[in-house]
């Protein structure tokens, strides 16, 4: 697998400073090639596409044509969603975390994950994270060690995301890392110890992933660490999403994953927050065509000052099932909450803020030495402030905050049935 990584890379790597025109007009063409194959030996597939005409596809815009898919779709087709000529056992398995108990398993092309291999190695190239770098991350799981791993490259050491803040943080000045990778939330746990920690470390970067990473608690993590915070968009179905330049513009690698923004079922015009649709061009054993994640984000207008001709990611807003439900109906992104970081990192280690009725919102909130009454009103009046309709709100201290599926720490919840 190193060596297809390898002879892949340099065309992966001068293939972000093309035009955005041109970068997609290649990624196109790979999708035709993908479709073409799949329409003859993937069972599923086969049946929804009966009616496509391939070569048709030379937009973004025409991808319209193509019906969506889901992961509902996917897990009642198993085993017909694995394409002829893949086994099981010549695939990479994965499985979604299924916190709501739709586990899906995914079997990747090993092809395809030479390929992932590469456009990991150019987001690493691009943030110049050295060979030599070692990397500390926080997980629920190990990770399989990936090929350029095995050879010594940027060696990675295992942190269990269900150990204390404190631990972590042992684990991590164990490693003696230049990296550290991990959900938002841990990271912000490990920076209130790491702030007060006299130890001087030679930290390069953290990468964050997996979580909403707001700017406010970017922040305060780049403060607390003393260097730059990444952030990155990726999913066991389609690996590679969006990466961040060092500009911190989350730059999609459509040369892998080709994204829509769908809003009311058409394609969002750039700004407009819409579902994230995306369209893997790389795995042939278990295609993902027009994929509904799930996830909310918006694309930027704007091209990157860094160059790159890859297109841009402006937002990511959230999980659909994170969205909050206004009480005169409709949907807001959870992010309308952000302004209550800068009090949570001043008084708080833990929080999290739940929909409870359409009209009352509860603060859970994990109390530092330093938090007084004073505090509780400040995040009521605040969260009311935030929210574009009146709303209830009721701050409860607790012990604790118990993470959900592969370690995660849903920091917004809506609990009202929609
Ligand atoms: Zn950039």
């Amino acid at each position: 697998m190193l060596v297809q990584t390898l002879s892949c890379l340099p065309q992966v790597l001068a293939r972000e400073w093309k035009t955005t025109a041109s970068i997609q007009r290649y990624s196109l063409a790979e999708m035709r090639s993908l479709l073409r194959e799949v329409f003859r030996t993937n069972p599923f597939y086969k049946t929804k596409l009966e009616n496509l005409n391939i070569e048709k596809i030379r937009s973004i815009e025409d991808l319209s044509a193509i019906p969506f898919t889901t992961k509902g779709e996917l897990r009642k087709a198993f085993p017909g969603a694995i394409s002829e000529g893949y086994t099981p056992e010549k695939c990479v398995h994965e499985s979604t975390s299924g916190s709501t108990g739709d586990v899906l398993s995914i079997y990747h092309d090993p092809f395809a994950c030479s390929y992932y291999d590469a456009i990991s190695l150019r987001e690493y190239i691009g943030l110049h994270m050295w060979p030599w770098y070692k990397m500390s991350y926080i997980r629920f799981e190990p990770q399989p060690r990936r090929a350029f791993e095995q050879i010594g490259l940027l060696r990675k050491y295992y942190i269990p995301v269900t150990a204390s803040a404190e631990e972590q943080l042992r684990l991590a000045q164990s490693h003696n890392p230049q990296v550290i990778s991990g959900y938002p939330s841990s990271l912000y746990e490990i920076a209130r110890i790491y702030r007060e920690d006299s130890v001087s470390w030679d930290l390069k970067m953290i990468l964050s992933n997996s979580e909403l990473l707001t700017d406010s608690m970017r922040e305060y993590m780049e403060s607390a660490f003393g260097c730059p915070v990444y952030n990155d968009y990726s999913s066991f179905e389609l690996h590679n999403i969006a990466a961040e330049c060092p500009f911190k513009s989350l730059h999609i690698h459509v040369d892998n994953n080709i994204v829509e923004i769908i809003r009311e079922g058409e394609q969002a015009a750039p700004g407009e927050t819409g579902e994230i649709v995306v369209t893997n061009i790389r795995n042939r054993a278990m295609p993902f065509i027009r994929y509904r994640t799930g996830d909310y984000g918006a694309l930027d207008e704007e091209p990157c000052p860094c160059g790159r001709g890859l297109p841009v990611l402006k937002s990511i807003e959230g999980r659909k099932d994170e969205y909050l439900i206004l009480p005169s109906g409709g949907h807001v992104s959870p992010r309308v909450f952000d302004p209550l970081d800068s009090i949570f990192h001043q008084y708080v280690s833990k929080f999290q803020i739940i929909q409870e009725r359409k009209d009352r919102f509860l603060i859970k909130v994990v109390r530092e030495g330093n938090y007084h009454d004073g505090v509780t009103d400040m995040l009521v009046k605040e969260a009311k402030r935030c929210f574009p309709q009146p709303i209830e709100v009721e701050v409860i201290p607790v012990e604790d905050i118990s993470r959900t599926g592969r370690g995660k720490l849903r920091a917004v919840l809506c609990e009202v049935a929609s």
